[in-house]
């Protein structure tokens, strides 16, 4: 659990609150980050692979909390910070989940530049270094 007081700041105000809601987010005890090789689109028949995928939170498929799935294979991200920039996309549409695909890919972009390293790095710090299989 990290405290807000202690978080990393930019000092941009709306950067930085943002940043607080990934933050306060990614402290739910609800919020899964799980890290899987051939991660693919469910029902999907060409297959495709993404990068990472949510599933949140539904009564309907009993799930207890929401999981953000990043896909570990090498070939897709090359080191913890490629993976780090598709959880910041996850987290996006997660806070922003009315938004379109388009607007939450311009967003991240926008975090990914101008997030401080450290800011980064502790978002880095929740996604697990074990890989579940299939
Ligand atoms: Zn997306």
């Amino acid at each position: 659990m990290i405290s807000l007081r202690e978080v990393p700041l930019s000092g941009d105000r709306l950067l930085d609150w943002i940043f607080k809601q990934f933050v306060v987010f990614l402290n739910r005890k609800t919020v899964y980050i799980i890290r899987k090789k051939r991660l693919k689109k469910a029902n999907s028949h060409k297959g495709e692979v993404l990068l990472g995928l949510t599933v949140p939170k539904n009564p309907k498929n009993y799930l207890r909390g929401t999981y953000i799935f990043i896909n570990s294979a090498k070939c897709r991200h090359h080191n913890r910070n490629e993976e780090t920039e598709t959880l910041i996309h996850e987290l996006c549409h997660n806070i922003f989940s009315d938004s379109r695909h388009r607007f939450i890919n311009q967003l991240e972009r926008v975090l990914i530049e101008n997030f401080t390293t450290d800011q980064k790095n502790l978002l880095k710090s929740f996604i697990p270094r074990h890989e579940v299989k299939n």
